[in-house]
């Protein structure tokens, strides 16, 4: 090639590179960047490498549902390490054919939600209580049976199984993950994700669970235990909640997981569209239909996860960690680190923890308490404080959840909490441990030893039993942590 023509060549390369949406980076920065592996000893997922091994042929660039799909095959070799590349938004919500599936392509014929509603009222369904002094939580009948079969349909098409030694790593800073779920299940091993949003793993189906967060509280007018007339007995008492089903991204069973710069969001349809159904006292801010769970939810066995840099953002429920009190099989596990990342505008579990050791340094918590329920006031007080005081935004309720046999470690976090304070930063659930050093909240330095302690009926103790040794890097001050979490969590910024 002349002198001439290779100029010509180099500048038509140079027009094309800057004319398309992806940065500019050589083919060998971008095979670097894709074959990144967690940093040595950053958190307890330390030694997590994912697909970065992969030959050239194991490398995929997906843009649908079924591509995803089949590379997570790897061409029948599911566990061959492998890096799939996200471009654009891939929906999972569709036909093989890519069409958006929505809730009439997946109700069963027989589901009519008005008639559900209809059947469950709290006026119809809790007017008798069960031994347990509990409205039956078991919903029975036509109705809840097509919602099942519904759900089953949806379910088929937007849970997407993630195979182990794999990468999945957005393209550019637009890739996306809409409407459904990744699931890292039992027997998965060793998976990356990074610099991909996901938004709004929507259940078009959810439940009503009656019995929940119900009580027979004798502040409510009317409620009693045993039925009167329409305006006394138990279907007048506070208590029931819709539930979904779907996390963005849900870690069951899963061990050695790092998420790495994505961002997680209910995007176009957060839940304050979705008012509660049921009138008062069925009407709380945390009675809405809510169509989303987590964000990413870490359960049954997970094992060796560290998150770094991701933006949660505009959810209420954020990261459950341990799935419930009876399940003691997850005693040892469940042990992850956050740091460097943004909770902005989450209402509760950031995260909400049973059993594990959890290392959280250097994460950005803001948001906006007004409505939040205060310990001081009735549970009745409570409910119309939350619905007077609600912005429309998730109510900054509670970060960490203090739940049985949690042990957090949290260090140098930064709060900043409208309307709020560090009551809202830690809540106890069950558990009976927390330690924290250099945290600030409000700008003020955090002291969770005395806010934690001042009821003397559940103490909390400082010492957790164990001291984190993985840091990936060393904690910078408190003070320090938005600027640097802002300019470094979510997608878009690898
Ligand atoms: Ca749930
Ligand atoms: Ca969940």
């Amino acid at each position: 090639m002349t002198t001439r023509y290779r100029r010509a060549a180099l500048l038509t390369a140079a027009v094309y590179l800057s004319c398309t949406a992806l940065p500019v980076v050589s083919a060998h920065a971008q095979d670097e960047m894709i074959r990144q592996t967690l940093g040595a000893r950053d958190g307890w997922a330390d030694g997590t490498d994912g697909g970065s091994k992969a030959d050239a042929a194991n490398i995929y660039t997906v843009s649908n549902r079924q591509e995803l799909l089949d590379a997570l095959q790897a061409g029948g070799k599911p566990d061959l390490p492998k890096i799939i590349q996200i471009k654009g938004t891939i929906n999972l919500s569709v036909d093989d054919d890519n069409n958006e599936l929505t809730e009439k392509d997946y109700a069963d014929p027989a589901y009519d939600f008005e008639a559900y509603k209809a059947a469950y009222a709290p006026a119809v369904w809790n007017v008798r209580l069960t031994d347990k002094q509990r409205p039956e939580r078991d919903l029975i009948g036509p109705q809840e049976e097509a919602r099942q079969r519904s759900a089953e349909n949806q379910k088929k098409r937007i849970v997407i199984r993630v195979t182990s030694n794999t990468t999945i790593i957005g393209l550019g800073n637009d890739a996306k993950i809409v409407k459904g779920n990744l699931f890292i299940g039992d027997g998965t091993e060793n998976v990356i994700i990074r610099n991909i949003i996901f938004e709004d793993a929507f259940d078009y189906f959810p439940a009503w669970d009656p019995g929940d967060s119900w009580s027979l509280n004798k502040d409510y007018p009317g409620c009693e235990a045993a039925y009167v007339n329409a305006d006394t007995g138990p279907q007048k008492c506070p208590g029931g909640r819709w539930n979904s089903e779907y996390d963005s991204i849900s870690i069951n069973g899963g061990k050695k997981v790092w998420l790495d710069h994505n961002t997680f969001t209910d995007g176009e349809r957060p839940d304050k569209l979705f008012p509660p159904v049921f009138p008062f006292p069925h009407n709380q801010v945390e009675q809405k239909v809510q169509h989303h769970d987590g964000q990413v939810d870490i359960t049954n066995g997970a094992d060796f996860v560290t998150l770094t840099y991701n933006h949660f953002l505009n959810h209420d429920k954020t990261s459950l960690i341990g799935g419930s009190d009876s399940l003691t099989s997850d005693e040892g596990k469940l042990n992850v680190t956050f740091r460097g990342n943004w909770f902005e505008n989450a209402g509760q579990r950031m995260p909400r923890v049973r059993f594990g050791k959890v290392h959280s340094y250097n994460n950005y918590f803001s948001g906006d308490a007004s409505g939040a329920p205060d310990a001081s006031l009735s549970v009745l007080e409570n409910h119309e404080r939350g619905i007077s005081q609600s912005k429309g935004i998730p109510i900054f309720r509670s970060a960490f959840g203090i739940g049985k046999g949690s042990a957090i470690y949290s260090e140098n976090n930064f709060f900043e909490i409208n309307n709020g304070g560090i009551r809202n930063a830690g809540n106890i659930q069950g558990g009976t441990r927390f330690f924290d050093a250099g945290s600030l909240v409000n700008g003020e330095a955090a002291d969770f030893a005395t806010v934690l302690n001042a009821d003397p009926k559940k103490p909390i103790s400082s010492d957790v039993g164990w001291k984190p040794t993985l840091y990936g890097k060393q904690p910078i001050p408190a003070k320090d942590v938005p600027d640097y979490v802002k300019a470094n969590a979510g997608a878009g910024k690898l």
